[in-house]
């Protein structure tokens, strides 16, 4: 990608504090660098070095982004010194606190504004305050919903119809009113609703409901997405994000030496939380299944240093099919080597994005916020996955799915005819994310499009 010479437009970025969403903002800060756009991101001290090294990275291409850093008021907030990033965040009574601090970050936030004197803020859905800021200041605030159309609509469905008020029960199921398709929930799996207008996703993933978004509900957005696709060199798939526990080149390697689409990769993003119990379910199920597998194990709730949640001898048996990553997994770079043969996802919009873009058929485990809904869009719309059937919501501890579940999804994904047939459709939804990056394609139609009208905003 060549940067194409524009009048100078400023952006300041304020990315949520949470992988999910810091990595989707800093790509789109590169898409916006590459077509003349200064960026200046503002972070906290502990999240700038997700930031500091992908930046130095873009420094030889000419790409003008520099960081911002602001305290983040975690003991004004109540919350431990270092918790600045929802990943530290393990109760309700901390989500709460968190949201505290992030409402405190106004102030500090407008002062940058005053010296940077942007055209634009990009700030992230979860500053509502954020466009309070852009009028008084008079420039426009492009809000970044790090989630797609589908679950876009249906909580704005949720918002004005309120069809969960009329059920009797958690677990009686109400259809989502007004959507261009039949989708059911329960009440046990709905986050609150929310409202935004920049999307990372793809008009040709959800055409309907982009189409719906934008002419049934009236709101203007742009569909940048799959934003990660900046990320092109090996070495940039290999280091977004945090450091991973693995070298890239043992990644490779143990991948290399796998046939084509023989391997589940199992990784429930970067703040999921599960107890010994579900991890050893989970050990159990990749065995029984007979597949190999590479597994992301996050910290559990109650730190698992001790391993007691491995079955005894699993990774002397797993030696030669599986891989365990303790910590941080390079996800972009396993998701698009061709040993990957299906994905077992929380349904997390990065990570359901960055599996549909690679051309994977999905497991779909949801845990939280809008991933419920996500699932839905992947199950009912695109027809890309199997299902544990989760359901319930389960921020901080939930139900226990059982191995035997867990066993029988990963076998039904990556064996028989119906594997056969969800395997060829998600190529076709990965093919076509590939074909909209290209020159010419709708992602970059847009994008051309919204910086065009950022440069052309009259106040
Ligand atoms: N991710 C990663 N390695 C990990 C865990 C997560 O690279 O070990 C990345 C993943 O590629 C995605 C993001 O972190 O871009 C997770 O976002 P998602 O929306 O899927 O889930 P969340 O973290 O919000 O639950």
């Amino acid at each position: 990608m060549s940067s194409l010479a524009i009048p100078e437009i400023k952006a300041l970025f304020l990315p949520f504090p949470a992988h999910s969403h810091m990595l989707p903002a800093l790509d789109i800060a590169k898409l916006f660098a590459l077509h003349g756009v200064k960026c200046t991101i503002v972070t906290t001290p502990v999240n700038a070095p997700i930031f500091t090294k992908a930046i130095q990275k873009t420094q030889h291409l000419g790409l003008e982004i520099t960081l911002k850093i602001i305290k983040f008021p975690t003991v004004e907030a109540g919350l431990p010194q270092d918790c600045e990033n929802s990943e530290q965040v393990t109760s309700a009574e901390m989500t709460w606190k968190f949201f505290k601090a992030i409402a405190m970050l106004q102030e500090p936030f407008e002062k940058i504004l005053r010296d940077v004197q942007p055209q634009c803020i990009v700030a992230d859905s979860f500053f509502p305050w954020a466009s309070h800021v852009a009028s008084k200041f008079g420039i426009p605030r492009l809000s970044f919903s790090g989630t797609g159309f589908f679950s876009l609509c249906s909580s704005e469905s949720l918002r004005l119809y309120k069809p969960h008020a009329k059920v009797s029960s958690d677990s009686e199921t109400f259809e989502i009113p007004g959507l261009p398709d039949t989708v059911k929930l329960t009440r046990k799996q709905i986050p609150d609703p929310t409202s935004d207008d920049e999307f990372n996703s793809f008009y040709e993933l959800e055409p309907t409901y982009a189409n719906h978004f934008m002419n049934v509900l009236k709101r203007r957005a742009w569909h940048i997405g799959p934003v990660s696709v900046c990320n092109r060199e090996r070495e940039e798939k290999a280091q977004r994000g945090k450091e991973a526990a693995i070298a890239e080149h043992e990644c490779l390697t143990w991948l290399d030496s796998k046939d084509p689409n023989s391997v589940v990769y199992v990784c429930f993003g970067s703040m999921a939380l599960f107890d010994a119990s579900q991890l050893r379910e989970i050990a159990v199920a990749l065995e029984a299944s007979g597949k190999q597998f590479i597994w992301v194990v996050r910290k559990n709730k109650d730190g698992n240093e001790n391993e007691d949640w491995l079955p005894s001898g699993f990774e002397e048996r797993m030696k030669d099919r599986g891989l365990i990553i303790r910590g941080w997994a390079p996800q972009m770079l396993i998701l698009d080597h061709k040993a990957i043969g299906a994905f077992v996802t929380h349904c997390g919009w990065n990570s359901t994005l960055e599996g549909i873009s690679s051309g994977l058929p999905l497991v779909t485990w949801p845990l939280f916020a809008e991933q419920f809904m996500n699932e839905k869009l992947v199950t009912q719309v695109l027809k890309i996955r199997v299902s544990v059937g989760v359901q319930q919501f389960a921020r901080f501890g939930g139900e226990t799915v059982k191995s035997e579940r867990i066993e029988e999804a990963i076998c039904k994904i990556m064996e028989g005819e119906e594997a056969e047939n969800i395997r060829s459709k998600a190529k076709e939804f990965g093919d076509l994310a590939k074909k909209v990056v290209e020159r010419g394609g709708s992602f970059y139609r847009d994008l051309k499009a919204l910086i065009e009208g950022l440069r052309c905003y009259q106040p």
